[in-house]
């Protein structure tokens, strides 16, 4: 059993796991999701390190598919960009009193307000960074998480056509965000899409005139063409997951998933029928078998929950996590047969047309949602970027 076969070619040197990222698969999927929107503009979403595929280069590859936009939650996501020298139009839309506005106003940066103390903390920053601050005011069409509802929001849109008229500001959107974009027939979705048409009203009767409204995630983006407006504003479609699986896969909207995880595995043998595996023996072979060890564990982003469900490809065959999820390694059940030694390349998931397990039935298996699954991928995992310009392995 240690006829010892080469590693798996894309992991880089040393390392027992990585997460490969296909930038040519972000710039395709953002070239399919501008055909979809026709004249509204694509803004890629890039925030938690780019869905955990890596905020510069997933940025660079989303521009170079035909993204307008950048967008990202933090203002410290925000000044990462730029430091990497991109200057495209770029909103951050989540921080807190005493952020430093100033450094996202000289970086220009676009951030948005959903309450007046966030307006005058702008305008104040404004004012330190010597220049007018462009903005997007967010209203609450019924999420209740961020932006302005009902009277106050009619009180933020007077402050700001006030901003507007000293120059401090330039409101340059108008936006919000969805409840239920992943049921298109959900009642809710009309309800916002009506609110989030009476909030423009109300901010053009207050003066404003905002180029850009927005309020589609890549759900809304895939299935609602009534609420593109200017901007969308994808994240998940981005690097090809699809936002709504119980209606099609990532292939069924023209996508192509971007991340694969792979590893190769650490330890190989044979133990015997009646063997509990790994810590609590929730796991128990039911025959004389081979188990294989993955080094990795919840550490680097595997979902504990993912223990006895979680599915595997072991030197191109399906396997599954086989007893608890440890800190940083995992068992698989090989079976009987299996010939292999250490070193064997193993997948946890990629492609769904190369046959892989995906993002979504790992997502599936620990009933949670892909969008979870590829952020949580820790900073332990080195990320190697392919790319057609730089092929196999070319990091960055
Ligand atoms: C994360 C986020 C998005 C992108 O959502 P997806 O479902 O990944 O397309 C868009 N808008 C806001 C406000 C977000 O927080």
């Amino acid at each position: 059993m240690d006829t010892s076969t080469p590693p798996p070619s894309r992991l880089p040197a040393g390392a027992s796991a990585c997460v490969e990222v296909d930038l040519d698969a972000i710039r395709s999927n953002v070239g399919e999701l501008r055909r979809r929107v026709g004249n509204a503009e694509v803004m890629a979403v890039v925030k938690a390190d780019a869905y955990g595929h890596g905020l510069v280069p997933a940025a660079k590859a989303a521009l170079d598919g035909g993204a307008g936009w950048l967008g990202v939650a933090q203002l410290d996501e925000a000044l990462q960009v730029r430091a990497a020298g991109i200057e495209a139009p770029l909103l951050a839309w989540l921080y807190v009193p005493g952020a430093d506005l100033a450094a996202a106003v000289r970086a220009d940066v676009d951030v948005s307000i959903s309450a007046l103390w966030a307006l005058d903390e702008v305008r104040q920053a404004a004012a330190e960074a010597g220049r007018t601050a462009r903005v997007h005011l967010k209203v609450d069409t019924g999420l209740a998480r961020n932006g302005a509802r009902g009277e106050d929001w009619q009180v933020l849109v007077d402050a700001a056509a006030d901003g507007e008229s000293e120059e401090a500001i330039d409101v340059v959107g108008v936006w919000s965000h969805f409840v239920y974009a992943d049921e298109p027939k959900h009642p809710t979705v009309r309800a916002q899409h009506e609110r989030f048409e009476d909030a423009m009203r109300v901010a053009e009767r207050a003066g404003l005139r905002p180029t850009h409204r927005h309020i589609a995630n890549s759900a809304a983006t895939l299935t609602n063409p009534a609420v593109h407006y200017d901007l969308v504003r994808p994240g998940l479609a981005v690097y090809g997951l699809s936002p709504v699986p119980q209606l099609g896969g990532p292939a069924a909207y023209g996508l192509r998933e971007a991340m694969r995880v792979t590893s190769a595995l650490a330890n190989v043998k044979r133990v015997p029928a009646g063997q509990g595996v790994s810590y609590g023996h929730v796991y128990v072979t039911d025959r004389e078998t081979v188990l294989g060890l993955v080094p990795m564990g919840y550490a680097d982003g595997i979902p504990r929950n993912a223990t006895n469900v979680g599915p595997v490809l072991v030197d191109g065959r399906p396997g599954r996590v086989s007893g608890r999820v440890c800190m940083d390694q995992f068992v698989v059940d090989l079976g009987p047969t299996y010939a292999g030694a250490a070193g064997d390349p193993v997948v946890l998931f990629g492609s769904e047309a190369a046959g892989e397990p995906t993002a979504q039935d790992w997502a599936s298996a620990c009933e949670t949602i892909s969008y979870e699954i590829v952020t949580r991928m820790g900073a332990r995992l080195p990320r190697v970027f392919s790319d057609t310009d730089t092929p196999a392995g070319g990091g960055q």
